[in-house]
């Protein structure tokens, strides 16, 4: 009696490739396909029969590149291993029988005759979906961590990352910032006259009209709470001045507005240019200084302190 494990048997072969999740097909040299298995019809949604005597470049599966390249005609990685007889493994996207595009990692190989001419292709590939998703995820998740939810803004996190580079650059560079906070006048009021939805209203509002009232180069963030900070490129405290004033009358000039509510708020700036010898503590402990003077002295103010 034969061995039915026999790894010579056709039929053995036959059946662990129709058994395989994956997607397998086999091409001639003019790429018509000749087989088309199970996994191939779950991933791809062609069956076997709509598929196999059609050549593959045939409107079937139409793969193509992260940029929307066709490759049929020009780089088939099927076709290009028919050609060197090198495998390949890339990740591409095919066209499902429902129409939408499927991330999928294809791994391609030459069939050789017995002299080693190479009388066919191989392709094998795998849905890619969850892994496409996984890193979208992954990515997501990192942007998130460094995202104020609300405002869209860059949270502490990223501003502390952005500060220890700007301290770096100072000391190394002599490449001279200065650091402020804005911080919303009275915006407790606005959350209990209001509503709380409103006070994230207000809080949108500012952070809009600061984002587009820093230059390029300097770092906006929502710190916490109703405060800002923002790392300015500025050589001199009057620099330095001049972008606190722009951002005060900017945010004093804006419009908040929520259904039927509207009002206008105010913001308190503390700032300060930072030394070589300042830590991110040492600027902060500053430029908080700064900001209690300006809310001490009547808010919708500016103080900038001298650096140490
Ligand atoms: P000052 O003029 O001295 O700056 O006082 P203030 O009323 O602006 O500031 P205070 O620090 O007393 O209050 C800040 C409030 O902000 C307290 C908190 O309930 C509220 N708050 C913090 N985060 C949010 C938020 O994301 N949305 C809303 N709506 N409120 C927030
Ligand atoms: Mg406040």
């Amino acid at each position: 009696m034969p061995n039915p494990l026999d790894p010579t048997n056709a039929d053995l072969h036959k059946s662990i490739v129709e058994n395989l999740a994956d997607g397998v097909y086999l091409v001639a040299p003019d790429r018509t396909i000749e087989y088309w298995n199970p996994g191939a019809e779950r991933i791809s949604g062609h069956t076997a029969q709509e598929v196999v005597g059609h050549k593959c470049f045939d409107n079937i599966l139409g793969h193509v590149d992260a940029q929307g390249r066709s490759l049929c005609h020009t780089a088939c990685p099927l076709a290009l291993t028919m050609k060197d007889g090198e495998p390949r493994d890339v990740s591409i996207w095919l066209k499902h029988s429902d129409g939408y595009r499927k991330p999928v990692r294809v791994r391609t190989s030459a069939v050789h005759d017995a002299e080693g001419h190479i009388i066919g292709g191989v392709e094998a590939f795998s849905d890619d979906t969850a892994m496409v998703q996984a890193a979208a995820d992954a990515a997501r998740a990192r942007r998130d961590a460094l995202t104020d939810e609300l405002t869209g803004l860059p949270n502490r996190r990223l501003f502390d990352a952005a500060l220890a580079g700007r301290l770096e650059n100072l000391s190394r560079y002599g490449w001279r910032f200065g650091l402020l906070i804005v911080d919303i006048d009275h915006f407790k009021a606005a959350n209990d006259d209001h509503g709380h939805a409103f006070g994230d209203a207000v809080l949108v509002t500012v952070a809009e009209t600061l984002r587009g009232a820093v230059r390029v180069g300097d770092v906006l963030a929502r710190w916490g709470g109703d405060e800002f900070t923002v790392l300015v490129e500025a050589p001199n405290e009057t620099d330095l001045l001049d972008t606190a004033q722009r951002l005060s009358a900017l945010v004093a000039r804006s419009e908040v507005r929520l259904g039927a509510t509207s009002t206008h708020v105010r913001v308190s700036v503390g700032g300060t240019l930072a030394s070589i010898d300042d830590t991110a503590d040492s600027l902060f402990a500053r430029a908080d200084a700064s900001l209690y003077l300006a809310k001490q002295t009547g808010r919708n103010r500016i103080e900038i302190t001298q650096s140490a």
